[in-house]
């Protein structure tokens, strides 16, 4: 039987009507759930509380360290009411106002106030996923255009719509966003994903309003705009991790670009050492049916392969018909392919300009050595979590467990490619810890007599800074 305990690649699940009763939640972990994600699109302040503590006291029972990401809307744009579904017809012209009406095939209603402004003769805009394309004729006044519709289609209530090609003067941030982020601050959840970022500048606004609140709460930046994938490099730099957020991805950029942007984004968060998450669509499916396609094992595979650090489940476990089996299903695709070596090690190596060269050469020796020596285990200490997100970031074959006194860092490790945090406390001498996780690690089964365990840690241990020390110890 194959346990997802050591998969390296986690799996995120977006909790919903079908998982979030306790029961399910349990179930959902147990099958591999590293990380449980709460889409604030959906779902009242009321419902997620429940859910957040129906996972935490779940982690209370459990040894499994499982984290709650919380993802904010973001200046989504939305259609207004619709008179049932209209069907909108190619080659036909249509108002799009600003002014709330019931929409009909003659006018239709959006969400976005500045549209008449920031929009353009022959920009686009595109309805319900990028199915119906409607491009821009005039614009007739400060509320309403006329467009033409290119490929027409069904539409009903509240559908999204998307501008491409249009320069959003919209805040990064709505109200529903910051009540939302209150919340997330309450109770302090350990990421928050930040929806169609444009620019390095939204997370760094984000950002200081977490510090502002006093809580350590990582920020995941979701890749789903052009801008994004133009800024990418400035948004990984700011940013605590990154979401290939390919549902709206796939509508704003032509569908065919979005397997490279992917690749692109994976490799260049593995370069920065910062978690990636590959979103939507992986196993879809399976929200009616028993089994995936052989399209969509290929494409968790091929992230594994890719060495992402996290898979993402949206629909299929939120208000899917088989959210356990989906879990169970992805776990052993994962399982399988990380037997094979070019999942691991991607050839990155530090690099003497980044400003922690000394610690990042410490943690790549440290994975060069656990590849020699088959080692079962690189253990590290840490309280800021650098040596995690380092180690990791080099794909070692061998297990990476992470002993920190930080309880936050500790769940927020769950996304972390590899990583299985351990709460420890006594910080003591070198030496005692050393003994003390090896002790730990034993008794949990996880490394046995002779095996080679490498350790990372800082000295001497009372200064408390970042990693500067090697040790090799064999299990007695
Ligand atoms: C996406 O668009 O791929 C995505 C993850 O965002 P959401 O599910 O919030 O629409």
């Amino acid at each position: 039987m194959h346990s997802p305990a050591f998969n390296k690649t986690k799996i995120v699940a977006t909790i919903g009507p079908a998982t979030s009763d306790k029961e399910m939640l349990r179930r959902l972990i147990h099958a591999g759930v590293d990380v449980c994600r709460l889409n604030f699109s959906h779902g009242t302040h009321e419902i997620h509380l429940q859910t957040l503590k129906n996972i935490r006291e779940i982690n209370e029972e459990n040894s499994k360290a499982v984290g709650i990401l919380m993802d904010l809307q973001g200046p989504k744009l939305r259609i207004g009411q619709v008179e049932g579904e209209i069907i909108l017809e190619d080659g036909k012209d249509i108002l799009v106002t600003t002014t709330s009406v019931v929409s009909t095939t003659d006018q239709l209603s959006v969400s976005y106030e500045n549209l008449a402004r920031d929009a353009k003769i022959n920009e686009r805009i595109l309805l319900n996923d990028g199915k119906v394309e409607l491009r821009i004729l005039e614009i007739l006044n400060s509320t309403t255009l006329r467009a033409h519709i290119v490929a027409g289609g069904p539409l009903s209530s509240n559908k999204g719509f998307n501008l491409p090609d249009t320069r959003l003067t919209v805040p990064s941030l709505t109200e529903k966003d910051i009540h939302d982020l209150e919340f997330a601050i309450k109770h302090h959840v350990e990421w928050i994903a930040l929806s169609f970022v444009r620019q390095p500048e939204d997370i760094i606004d984000l950002k200081k309003r977490i510090a502002a609140s006093g809580k350590e709460i990582r920020v995941i930046a979701k890749i789903e705009k052009p801008e994004a994938v133009k800024h990418i490099d400035d948004i990984i730099r700011v940013s605590d991790a990154i979401m290939v957020a390919r549902g709206d991805l796939g509508v704003e950029v032509p569908l065919q670009k979005v397997p490279l942007i992917q690749k692109s984004v994976v490799e260049k968060c593995i370069g920065s050492a910062k978690p990636v998450i590959i979103a939507t669509q992986m196993m879809e499916s399976m929200i009616t049916d028993s089994m995936p396609t052989r399209a969509e094992i290929n494409d968790v595979a091929n992230a594994v392969l890719d060495g992402a650090d996290a898979v993402m489940l949206s629909a299929e476990t939120s208000i899917g018909k088989y959210p356990v089996k989906v879990v169970e299903t992805m776990s052993k695709i994962i399982h399988d392919v990380e037997e094979d070596r070019r999942v691991y090690y991607k050839g990155k190596k530090p690099h003497h300009s980044s400003p922690s060269f000394a610690s990042d050469e410490i943690c790549f020796t440290a994975v060069r050595i656990s590849d020699h020596l088959k080692a079962r285990a690189i253990v590290a200490m840490t309280k800021s979590g650098f040596t995690g997100f380092r180690v990791a970031s080099y794909r070692p074959e061998s297990s990476i467990f992470i002993f920190t006194d930080n309880k936050t860092l500790l769940f927020a490790l769950s996304l972390v490619w590899g990583v299985r945090g351990y709460f420890y406390n006594k910080f003591e001498t070198t030496d005692k810890t050393f003994e003390d996780v090896l002790e730990v690690l034993k008794q949990d089964g996880i490394v046995r007599e002779r095996d080679y365990v490498i350790h990372c840690a800082s000295m001497p241990i009372h200064k408390k800074q970042r990693t500067n020390t090697i040790k090799v110890s064999v299990v007695e």
